[in-house]
């Protein structure tokens, strides 16, 4: 989809911001630490280029979470070493090994599959994935591990690194954390040869369990100056939020008393009062269930009144503004300000569906 440009809708993306939460949250962490950016999802709706070419001179590498992300970064120039996190298709493996893309064998069955296909595996890069619990890809036993760096080695591939997934890092209760944690560092243990990397941390063992850092993490929520937990445990050092999305009103009228608005006509004004309408809809990210949240206009908090449509909104002004009038959903105004959080909250989910879904009809501006 391309961007709509003609609509005063936009997203402003601070770089400067990233590369300063980059900074704080690589500071403590051990000094050799290889720091890979994760750009998936369009670096988290961030906008994925802009964002990969800032923190290329900050980082060792970037994850993504398939194939094409990563051809997509290849084609813009990148040159760091990029590895895929999720499974890429068989067929694809052939172009993973053009583009020097590192890959993540995640199964036996799937290794066998590409080396019955007689593909060329020599000097491809690969991740051994190992599920430790967190129940969605990977080997799940030493045993298996083994055969799978047998079976690279046979094969003259690279046998690069090994990881493992956190399900609960970003949470109080460390025992389940502590549980995988043991059975990644017994699968080390018994592993016939070390790789280059061992990486077992997202953005919420980095930031809370700083002491488990193999010698690579993979970091996403944080550098978007988001918190992995939500609200349920403080960052030990402050973010910058990265991404804010305004709009402006391109709609004014004043309304008697008892008038409908919206599909459905489920709202009627308990007395006259002003209406503004803002060009963003559900199809932009702003889903239906934000109706009744509040955004900032001259530094004043405006609910969505009446039902969010596909491309506009309606809220409730405090008085007559002009055409044009800005409006901030997510920043600061004036003092007040509305957060990827609060919309998470207000949504009942995580920051992190939030950023994901501002779709690509709004334009994003790296400033
Ligand atoms: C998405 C992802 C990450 C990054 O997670 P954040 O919480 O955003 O830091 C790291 N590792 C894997 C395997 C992932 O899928």
């Amino acid at each position: 989809m391309k961007a709509s440009r003609h609509r005063p809708t936009q997203i402003s993306i601070d770089l400067e911001a990233l590369s300063y939460n980059l900074q704080q949250v690589t500071k403590p962490l051990p000094i050799r630490t290889q720091v890979y950016a994760v750009v998936k999802a369009n670096a988290y709706g961030h906008g994925v280029i802009p964002i990969a070419k800032q923190l290329a001179d900050q980082v060792a590498g970037f994850c993504v979470s398939n194939l094409d992300e990563a051809l997509e970064l290849r084609q813009a120039g990148i040159e760091h070493p990029i590895l895929v996190l999720g499974v890429v298709p068989i067929d694809g493996i052939s172009l993973a090994k053009q583009a020097s893309i590192s890959l993540t064998v995640a199964s036996l069955e799937w290794l066998e599959q590409a080396v019955a296909a007689a593909l060329d595996l020599a000097d491809v890069a690969f991740h051994i994935k190992v599920d430790t619990g967190m129940g969605r890809i990977g080997v799940r036993d030493s045993q298996t591990v083994n055969q799978l760096v047998d079976l690279l080695d046979q094969q003259e591939a690279k046998f690069e690194g090994i990881f493992t997934h956190f399900a609960t890092a970003d949470q109080a209760d460390q025992t389940y954390f502590d549980q995988q944690l043991a059975l990644f560092k017994d699968i080390l243990v018994d592993l016939p040869e070390m790789p280059r990397l061992i990486h077992a941390s997202n953005s919420a063992t980095s930031v809370w369990h700083a002491d488990t850092v193999f010698n690579m993490v993979r970091l996403g929520n944080v550098l978007y100056g988001l918190n992995p937990s939500g609200r349920e445990l403080e960052l030990p050092y402050p973010l910058k939020p990265v991404l804010s999305l305004t709009s402006e009103l391109v709609h004014i009228k004043q309304l008697p008393k008892g008038a409908n608005i919206g599909y459905g006509a489920t709202y009627t004004s308990p007395s006259e009062e002003y209406i503004g309408t803002l060009p963003i809809g559900y199809a932009d990210g702003l889903v239906r269930a934000m109706q009744g949240f509040s955004v900032l206009v001259d530094g004043q908090a405006c609910p969505i009144v009446g039902r969010v449509s596909m491309d506009q909104i309606t809220i409730r002004l405090p008085k007559a503004y002009p055409l044009g009038t800005p409006v901030t959903l997510i920043g600061q105004d004036q003092g007040m300000e509305r957060t990827v959080q609060d919309w998470a909250d207000y949504l009942g989910t995580i920051n992190y569906e939030v950023v994901c879904l501002l779709s690509d009809r709004i334009p994003r501006y790296h400033e």
